[in-house]
């Protein structure tokens, strides 16, 4: 008697039933048709963007979350599997929250053993005094994402420099690129959005008032993957990865995009990849106008750090802490340079009720400023770090 037809069989090997629809196309899909054709188009990826060279040393940077845990899985296998010949290390940002960072460093440190890939963990507290825990104690819950974005791209860029990485590749995914693309459009703003939309950059910065950018490359291997299959890919390899939300996250601007591109996506399920591509193709013309040409670089009289301005972000925004003045470096430039300004006239006449500042400064302020300005705050010698007791290079 012949077999039975299959029912429902894998589109591609049409061998064994399907056992999920992928996302991206609508395939449905045997489970290791689904490992090849992820692990392959993330390879292509990588290969037609001439992301890496061989002998580059990469650093993953590595939350222990879902996103970062599969590109560092990826990665190894790919490397392994094409040869690519990358020295892969695991590079992970300390913010300091209790209940979310220390619990996923721990599957960062397990990752570090199972894929076998060294791990340096740099912290905010070591890097500049403050912990996201004193931030937001200092400044309550508002603008905390600004401080700890501004601060993580400098402190990926000091962990690279001390592994000697080339290239740091992040989690970045295609539903965040999306999401990141519809922001900037929203907002108009159109040097973040070029920036948004490059796989492969130099730029550190977020922020389209103080660009800074950096000898160390930095690119998004999943900029075309989508989160779904990542979040599926993670569950059917059993990845061991950490899934709670930052207790800190508020960010409702970016929450109203994701539900925004969430529901196009269940329209249409190529809305993410077609968003992107529209980012790209309106970057391409930012790039083509003359009026939107990058500032000159220089580097920041305070730490050293790349910065087209006097003081780098990062800089500016720990003398807004330091002096008790959390909102100095949030906003755009202009403002920035006044409120800069007006610190330091501030500070010459720390009394001055005519202060456009004054108000910001409470006596609470006044006295977390002086105990804290004593700890120092920012590194201006790359070699001190070596010696930091929380450093933990393997
Ligand atoms: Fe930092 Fe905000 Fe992300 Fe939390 S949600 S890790 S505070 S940027
Ligand atoms: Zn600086």
């Amino acid at each position: 008697m012949p077999d039975k037809p299959l029912r429902n069989p894998c589109n591609l090997c049409h061998a064994v039933r399907a056992i999920l629809k992928r996302p991206k196309t609508g395939q449905q899909l045997c489970k290791e048709c689904f490992f090849h054709v992820f692990e392959t188009e993330i390879h292509n990826t990588i290969v037609d963007n001439k992301l890496f060279r061989s002998g580059d040393r990469v650093a993953i940077g590595a939350s222990g979350g879902k996103d970062s845990t599969v590109l560092a899985y990826v990665m190894k296998l790919l490397n392994d599997r094409y040869s690519y010949g990358l020295d892969l290390v695991l590079l992970s940002i300390d913010e300091g929250i209790t209940g979310y960072r220390d619990d996923s460093l721990e599957t960062v440190k397990r990752n570090r053993d199972q894929y076998r890939i060294p791990l340096l963990i740099i912290s905010y507290k070591d890097l500049y005094g403050w912990s996201m825990d004193d931030i937001v104690k200092e400044i309550g819950r508002k603008n905390n994402c600004t401080f700890c974005g501004v601060f993580r791209r400098q402190a990926l860029d000091r962990g690279a420099i001390m592994l000697n990485v080339d290239h740091i590749v992040t989690g970045h995914n295609a539903d965040d690129i999306a999401e990141t693309v519809l922001m900037n459009i929203l907002r108009g703003d159109l040097p973040r959005l070029q920036r948004c939309t490059s796989i492969i950059t130099n730029d550190t910065s977020d922020d389209s008032s103080g660009l800074e950018t950096s000898k160390i490359l930095r690119s998004k291997p999943f900029k075309y993957t989508y989160e779904k299959e990542i979040v599926m890919y993670a569950y059917f390899k059993k990845l061991d990865y950490f899934s709670t939300e930052c207790i800190y996250s508020p960010n409702a601007y970016r929450g109203h995009a994701r539900v925004f591109l969430k529901d196009l996506e269940a329209i249409r399920r190529t809305s993410i990849v077609d968003i992107i591509h529209s980012g790209e193709a309106l970057s391409a013309s930012v790039q083509a106008n003359e009026s939107t040409k990058l500032p000159t670089m220089s580097t920041c009289t305070r730490c050293g750090y790349i910065s087209s301005n006097e003081l780098c972000k990062a800089c500016l925004l720990l003398e807004g802490l330091n002096k008790g003045l959390p909102q100095l470096g949030i906003g755009h430039s202009s403002k920035i340079r006044r409120m800069h300004e007006a610190a330091h006239a501030l500070q010459a006449t720390p009394s001055s009720p005519a202060s456009p500042l004054a108000s910001l400064s409470t006596a609470d302020g006044a006295a977390a400023r002086d105990e804290r300005g004593k700890l120092v705050t920012h590194i201006r010698d790359l070699n001190r770090l070596e010696t930091m007791p929380t450093l933990q290079a393997v």
